[in-house]
């Protein structure tokens, strides 16, 4: 083991966009642990939207991560040490840790052991456990039951090529509905209709500003399920398209993330939800923890069977976590974003 342990901590609140020079690195001592403790050493860390909110000033002082304190991250780690029963040296564990080489979860607090998940015969790659498994995966599992799916039915998902939104149009697949996505790049359009199985897709930033046009020829019989995860001017589309009675499940805004409030965009055409019966609905995974065994236990048969694919995006280095977590912000990551911060040998 070595001696010093390398953490990215918080130097600075973001008010508009976020860049690298909020983070500074530091080197402290490999910490000792205590009765019940867990040491982790970490093999790879998931980078996540919801993380810029937790560091600027929009949410209550309880809800953000502290100023000059290190990061704190979903990662899956193997067990450096443990004074814990539940836990030995060498397993491997996923955890809420530090964006580090090593973290103490303290009693056990949040680990669980990775469960066995297959894909091809062969067990899934570790940072899978981060995305399809992981955070991601369960949101899409969650929202796509408050959706309601219904076969025959049509779904949008926005940021379809990233973390969640892959998951939710392979769902809606299996549910036997029509999914339509919509990603930044070509390479990403064409990753959803030729390896995922999307119906249609198009690139929302080459369409702009007609993007109902786009969104309308990928859905013509227009929309009953909107899986939001970007807000602005594709949720003011998606109004536009929906049909009597579809839902929205408004699992994240990531386009309005990083723009001071003034900048930010206004949704022009609510009245539809009125006039179309539409059922808007808020989520957080977070309120759905007790579910997790049911979802994981889903998703590896899914992994299992192929029906659900997955595609991550790795950033090599602890140190290089900070650019990589702006970039996956500015839709530069292809995947799920996460950071491998040490080889598994
Ligand atoms: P992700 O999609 O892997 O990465 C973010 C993506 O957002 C980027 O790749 C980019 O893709 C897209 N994006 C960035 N700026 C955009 C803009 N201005 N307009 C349109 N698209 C933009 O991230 P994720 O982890 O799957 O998260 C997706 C959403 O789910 C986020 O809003 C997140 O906050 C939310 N979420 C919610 C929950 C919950 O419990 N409610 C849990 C997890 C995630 P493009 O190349 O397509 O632009």
């Amino acid at each position: 083991m070595t001696a010093t342990n390398r953490q990215i901590v918080l130097k600075s609140r973001p008010d508009g966009w976020v860049t690298p020079d909020h983070f500074e690195m530091r080197e402290v001592s490999v910490p000792d642990i205590g009765d019940g403790d867990v040491l982790v050493r970490a093999l790879y860390m998931s980078l996540d939207p919801y993380m810029r909110g937790r560091i600027g000033t929009d949410r209550p002082p309880a809800d953000r991560m502290p100023l000059g304190g290190p990061m704190e991250a979903r990662v899956v780690g193997r067990v450096a040490a443990s004074r814990n029963a539940d836990f030995r040296e060498g397993d491997l564990v996923f955890g809420s840790l530090d964006w580090a080489d090593y973290s103490v979860a303290a009693g056990g607090g949040g680990l669980r052991l990775l469960p066995d998940a297959r894909q091809d015969g062969k067990p899934v790659p570790l940072a899978w456990h981060l995305g399809a498994l992981g955070l991601p995966g369960m949101t899409a599992w969650i929202g796509m039951q408050i959706a309601q799916p219904v076969a025959g039915e049509t779904l949008f998902v926005s940021a379809a090529s990233g973390a969640v939104g892959q998951i939710v149009g392979q769902i809606a697949k299996i549910r036997g509905m029509r999914a339509v996505g919509s990603a930044g790049t070509d390479a990403k359009v064409a990753f959803l209709t030729d390896d995922l199985g999307f119906d249609a897709a198009f690139n929302y930033k080459t369409a702009s500003p007609d993007i109902l046009s786009a969104l309308q020829s990928c859905a013509p019989g227009g929309l009953d399920v909107y899986f939001d995860n970007v807000g602005g001017l594709l949720l003011e589309a998606a109004l536009d398209a929906a049909n009597l009675r579809a839902r929205i499940i408004a699992c994240g805004m990531v386009s309005q993330y990083n723009l001071p409030r003034e900048q930010t965009t206004g949704v022009r055409n609510l009245p539809h939800i009125n006039r179309k019966r539409i059922r808007m609905q808020g989520m957080g995974v977070g309120d759905h923890g007790h579910r997790q065994a049911e979802f994981l236990d889903e998703m590896a048969g899914w992994l299992a069977s192929g029906q659900i694919r997955y595609r991550v995006d790795i950033a090599d280095g602890l140190e290089n976590a900070p650019t990589a977590f702006v970039a996956m912000l500015k839709g530069e990551n292809f995947g799920k974003q996460v950071v491998r911060i040490a080889d598994d040998n």
